[in-house]
């Protein structure tokens, strides 16, 4: 089964508008002729409109960081997936550890978000991972098996097929900490078994799942080595031109 490797950068709170720009122009000359791997960008919503035009023509993705399940209404503050396709999305992040920790993002509302998502013909980047009291706790496998039970509760195995799933343990985001290539294979592998139970073999065998947690150019090609693993969801590493146009160059020459 080939899949085709997904490198996404998630921007976090970082750049501003002129700032993604600037990204944006960097990277569009970079990448020329890198095509093998998908590309996308997740920048905060203000520059989502003004990068989307920046990026046309390119075969660069947009996507967000967040959503809100209703399309529309009184709720102050949130983003729908309506206005993240009107704005140039074809991704959205969904139940980053972030949100889950800092905003008490639920494995329901993670369900909610996907379904909506997928509702307006966008493709979730659905994040599951445990902490690092679970992993020393040796509840991994019963952690990432509940998040992505629930995330995945009450889809068709054709949506489940066309998402992305990236297990990002918490313990290696943003600390320079990266999973071993045989423990992010090995839970990678443990999640797809997951979706073939509940989902079956034609969706496990399609969806895309990617290693996240300080990603960086120098341990690309060993993580992307690995027969489960599609790619990288990048935080710190996609803020810099340099690192993350080397991250899908790594990535295409080992997956190609
Ligand atoms: C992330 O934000 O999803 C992430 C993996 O961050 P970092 O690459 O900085 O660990």
């Amino acid at each position: 089964m080939s899949r085709k490797p997904v490198i996404a950068g998630n921007w976090k709170m970082f750049k501003t508008v002129s700032e993604a720009l600037t990204f944006v122009r960097g990277i569009r000359q970079a990448t020329v002729g890198l095509g093998y791997a998908e590309v996308v960008l997740c920048p905060p919503f203000t520059a989502l409109a003004l990068m989307s035009e920046g990026l046309r023509g390119s075969g660069i993705s947009l996507g967000a960081q967040d959503v809100f399940w209703e399309d529309k209404g009184a709720f102050t503050g949130e983003i729908s997936p309506v206005m993240l396709k009107d704005a140039g999305c074809s991704y959205v992040i969904v139940g980053h550890s972030e949100r889950r920790q800092y905003f008490r993002e639920t494995d329901e509302k993670v369900n909610r978000k996907v379904k909506a998502v997928l509702g307006h013909g966008l493709t979730p980047i659905m994040c599951v991972g445990e902490t690092l009291d679970e992993r020393e706790a040796g509840v991994t496998e019963k952690i990432v098996r509940a998040q992505t039970t629930a995330g995945l509760a009450g889809l068709a195995p054709e949506q489940v097929a066309g998402m992305v799933i990236a297990y990002e343990p918490v313990w290696a985001i943003g600390t320079g900490r990266t999973a071993s290539d045989e423990d992010a294979q090995s839970v990678i592998a443990y999640i797809r078994d997951i979706v073939r139970e509940q989902c079956g073999e034609t969706a496990a065998g399609n969806v895309r799942i990617l290693y996240g947690g300080s990603v960086k150019p120098e341990n690309t090609a060993g993580l992307m080595s690995k027969r489960d693993i599609d790619g990288a969801l990048v935080g710190g590493a996609s803020l810099e031109v340099k690192s993350f146009t080397e991250i899908i160059k790594r990535t295409s020459e080992t997956r190609r």
